[in-house]
């Protein structure tokens, strides 16, 4: 057949439509018929392209807009299986809430709440006190409030406090964060004028003394929390910038990024600072990210000092960056664990996964082997290294147990393909050396089954 020919060969929309196959899929018209649309446009390219020179049968083409449409009946926003090891994957959605959390967060998007009403008195009440009491008892703080995001609270606290003079920052400490979020381009949005000092490598308090000026309104501080500048270095810590602070009057601003409740000392985690040091060292105003090494909900958590609470809550930023009530009650719940260290260690399954002991990582990846072999896949258990992810200590790696697949009838890429896009609940690993590794870290011991059956499933 010449191009012509095939072109009037072409089936048309409403023809596909009546196909019995077709007219059975549970998808609405208007969807389904342009998922047909869309193969027949495709075809009709491909021909004009010269690529093509025999159409598909109805048959075929059928089966086409049937897998279309089982992919376009799932929601674009799917639970996946991580099976990379990176307890805080930022592109797989940062911290996995607790079980309380869960249940307090469907709890107030299921029905009416005491979000801005106070049951004492029957009236208007504020969003922020759900979380105020709980943080300052966790952290020591005077005040706190708790906006959208880190991100958020930066833009806020720099355009209620530095607006229209100068901020001091040091240069080590200018970081990007990803999503083109950067303190310089950021200080250029809050109208406040960056004062770098410094070198990269190495910053006195000499630098930040000599650079104070009548038009200086803070000193900010910025963890470093996805680089490290390693070598020759100095950088003025945060007990001499307080007392700098103070001796000028000036306030300390600290950017924390991930913000810690938990001592990741005590897990060989180094140089990881806790909120609580902040806190006591006396920073004037401290914000952090409520979904990374907290493992709670997205969120920025701002700590102060009592003179700066009001000026932050009465921003005209602060309305468009508020928080909302499934937040706030993950967030409570989430605090709420912290109250006793032990139970945030069990209960959150961010620290419970950075915390967890390789000897029991190496249990569990014995317990899917064991599974993985049952189904006649060839496989090992190995010691292996994982990041924690979400920018956060970026230097340092946890051991870790994960079963490497050998697949036998697919190439270790195609297994890989298979398993996240065709499979129901998408599983996502790593390949490290030629091989496809699940590490244990970042799954639940309730999925190894439908894992070891996917995998068999894949390799065909
Ligand atoms: C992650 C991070 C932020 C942004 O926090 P989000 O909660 O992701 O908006 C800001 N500053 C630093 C230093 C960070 O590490």
């Amino acid at each position: 057949m010449d191009r012509n020919q095939l072109l009037r060969a072409l089936p048309k929309v409403d023809e596909v439509l009546r196909q019995p196959v077709v007219a059975a899929l549970e998808l609405p018209l208007p969807v389904l018929t342009d998922l047909v649309r869309d193969r027949i446009d495709a075809l009709r390219r491909r021909v004009l392209e010269g690529e093509l020179c025999r159409l598909p049968s109805m048959d075929e083409l059928c089966d086409e807009v049937c897998a279309a449409a089982r992919v376009a009946a799932k929601p674009s926003l799917r639970p996946v299986i991580n099976a990379t090891g990176i307890t805080l994957h930022t592109n797989l959605g940062r911290a996995c809430l607790s079980r309380r959390a869960v249940a307090a967060a469907a709890a107030a998007a299921r029905g009416y709440s005491t979000l801005e009403y106070d049951l004492e008195t029957g009236e208007r009440g504020s969003r922020y006190v759900h979380v105020e009491k709980l943080l300052c008892r966790i952290t020591g703080a005077e005040a706190a409030m708790v906006v959208n995001n880190n991100a958020a609270a930066v833009l806020l606290i720099l355009s209620a406090m530095g607006k229209g003079g100068e901020v001091i920052t040091s240069r080590g400490e200018l970081v990007e964060i990803g999503g083109s979020f950067r303190i310089p381009e950021i200080m250029e949005q809050c109208g406040c004028s960056l004062r770098e000092v410094g070198a990269t490598n190495k910053t006195h308090l000499r630098d930040y003394e000599k650079a104070i000026c009548e038009d200086t309104r803070a000193l900010l501080k910025v963890h470093t929390s996805n680089f490290r500048i390693l070598g020759f270095t100095q950088s003025v810590s945060l007990q001499e910038l307080v007392a700098l602070g103070r001796e000028r009057g000036l306030p300390v601003i600290e950017d924390l990024g991930s913000g810690c409740f938990f001592d990741l000392e005590r897990l060989g985690i180094h140089d990881e600072p806790t909120v609580m040091n902040s806190v006591k060292a006396g920073v004037d105003v401290i914000s952090f990210s409520g979904d990374k090494l907290l493992g709670g909900p997205q969120a920025g958590i701002i700590l102060c000092k009592k003179e700066w609470i009001n000026i932050l809550k009465k921003h005209p930023l602060t309305r468009a960056m508020r928080v909302d009530k499934m937040t706030l009650a993950a967030l409570e719940a989430t605090l709420e664990a912290y109250l006793d260290p032990k139970r945030a260690e069990e209960e959150i399954p961010t620290i419970r996964m950075l915390a967890a002991d390789p000897a029991l990582l190496k249990a569990r990846a014995e317990n899917l082997y064991a599974l993985l072999r049952e189904r006649g896949l060839a496989c090992e258990v190995i010691p292996e290294q994982d990041q924690v992810g979400g920018g956060s200590v970026p230097t340092q790696l946890l051991p870790t147990w994960a079963v490497a697949v050998d697949p036998r009838h697919v190439t270790v890429d195609g297994l890989e393909r298979r398993l996240r896009k065709q499979a129901d609940v998408p599983i996502i690993g790593r390949i490290v050396k030629d091989r496809y590794l699940l590490d244990v870290r970042t799954l639940w011991d309730e999925d190894f089954a439908y894992i070891a059956d996917t995998v068999k499933e894949a390799d065909q």
